[in-house]
């Protein structure tokens, strides 16, 4: 008798499915279907997807129906961000990322950096962060992770304070001939009381003649998700 497959893998607990413009990379503009995944291995104080931390309003959804979702929404556009929560701790997000990628997608992976990229396909483009001290999580980087990431993924650092610029501008010249990639974003912080403003930053930028983009969440700006 043939063994029944046990295809867990194949279910996934989806925290949202929407459409929307991306607004936190150098795709920032380009209208994206986005698959928030719930569950997070952390929990970064400036975390604003508070409600996918858990899955405790998550749906569990078959691979083939969130894409079905995806698809019948409309099919001339072919970018798809899978975010969550931390979207690699759900085994079965290898294969959404295949899925996507037999269908032509350009696949966007956005993740916190603390899980091993390895297993992610060569054509998803991995969004990834490195944590910095404010975040409370600077000792979770996988530093293991940057031979993971080629000339096509992008490093983001989110910047609470002057601390979290330095460590950033440190990070990049001390592992200059390891990262792969000139995209690099450096991320403000979106809280009201916070001193370390976009405005400041940009200075900053400039003035140490840094080869990094600011990123400012764009889709807040436009006030969608
Ligand atoms: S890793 Fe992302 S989802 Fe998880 S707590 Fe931090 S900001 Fe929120």
């Amino acid at each position: 008798m043939s063994k029944i497959k046990n295809n867990d893998e194949f279910i996934l607990k989806v925290n949202d499915i929407f459409y929307s413009i991306q607004g936190e990379s150098s795709f920032a503009g380009s209208p994206c279907f986005f698959v928030r995944l719930a569950g997070c291995n952390i929990r970064c104080p400036y975390c604003d997807t508070k409600e996918a931390l858990t899955d405790t309003n998550a749906k569990s959804m078959h691979i083939g129906d969130i894409m079905t979702e995806i698809i019948k929404c409309g099919e001339n556009v072919k970018l798809v961000e899978i975010t969550g929560g931390e979207p690699l701790i759900q085994k079965g997000v290898y294969e959404l990322m295949k899925r996507f990628l037999n269908l032509k997608y350009t696949v966007l992976v956005e993740t916190n950096g603390t899980l091993s990229l390895k297993s992610i396909p060569d054509k998803v483009v991995k969004i990834m962060d490195i944590k910095c001290p404010s975040s409370g999580y600077a000792n979770y980087n996988n530093f293991e992770n940057l031979n993971y990431i080629n000339k096509n993924d992008e490093l983001k650092f989110i910047i609470g304070n002057t601390a979290d610029y330095e460590f950033a501008k440190n990070f990049i010249n001390v592992n200059r001939k390891i990262i792969k990639t000139e995209k690099i974003i450096f991320g403000a912080v979106d809280v009201a009381e916070n001193q370390f403003s976009p405005h400041i930053l940009a200075e900053k930028i400039l003035s140490d003649r840094l080869n990094v983009k600011i990123g400012l969440q764009l889709h807040k700006f436009l006030d969608l998700k």
